[in-house]
């Protein structure tokens, strides 16, 4: 993420939420973020860029490692997040505010699996087939 006095933000660092692809907050996220160490730098007259890199390691890695177990769920399972979001059409709104800043994406990925852990039945179901058409 950082080499010398070059920092890498946005696309460039890899900073795409590997669940679907989103890369706008985490561009604009990083870009501030990088800003505040560039100001840092300048303000204290040092050379250190840990701020940003220790975002990176610290807070930014930590929500694309809870994205990327989402998603390997998720693209091995179809079905099953299918079933997901017809029960729990609010899924993809806690999702948006993931994307928007507002919702950690490590707690977005806790809730998801607990709504899987809560109906193993509902799952299982799911996974073989769905339900029968108009059965709740
Ligand atoms: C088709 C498509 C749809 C998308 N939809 C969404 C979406 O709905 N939601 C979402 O969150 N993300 C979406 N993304 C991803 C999102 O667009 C990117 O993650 C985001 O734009 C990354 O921002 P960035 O500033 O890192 O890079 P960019 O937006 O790519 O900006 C990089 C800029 O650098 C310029 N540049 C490149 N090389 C040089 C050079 N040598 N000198 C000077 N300038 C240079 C480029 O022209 C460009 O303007 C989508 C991406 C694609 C391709």
């Amino acid at each position: 993420m950082t080499k010398g006095r070059v920092l890498a933000v946005g696309d460039v660092a890899h900073m795409v939420d590997p669940f679907l692809g989103e890369g706008i907050y985490f561009a604009i996220k990083s870009a501030q973020v990088a800003a505040e160490a560039v100001d840092g730098c300048l303000s204290k007259k040092t050379n250190t860029l840990a701020h940003y890199t220790d975002w990176v390691r610290n807070d930014i890695a930590r929500e694309f490692i809870a994205l990327e177990k989402l998603s390997k769920l998720i693209y091995n399972y179809p079905r099953l997040w299918f079933g997901l979001i017809e029960r729990n059409p609010d899924i993809m709104l806690r999702y948006f505010d993931v994307i928007r800043g507002v919702t950690r994406a490590e707690d977005f990925h806790k809730w998801v699996f607990l709504q899987v852990k809560k109906k193993p039945w509902k799952v299982l179901r799911g996974l073989m087939g769905g339900r029968a058409k108009g059965q709740k």
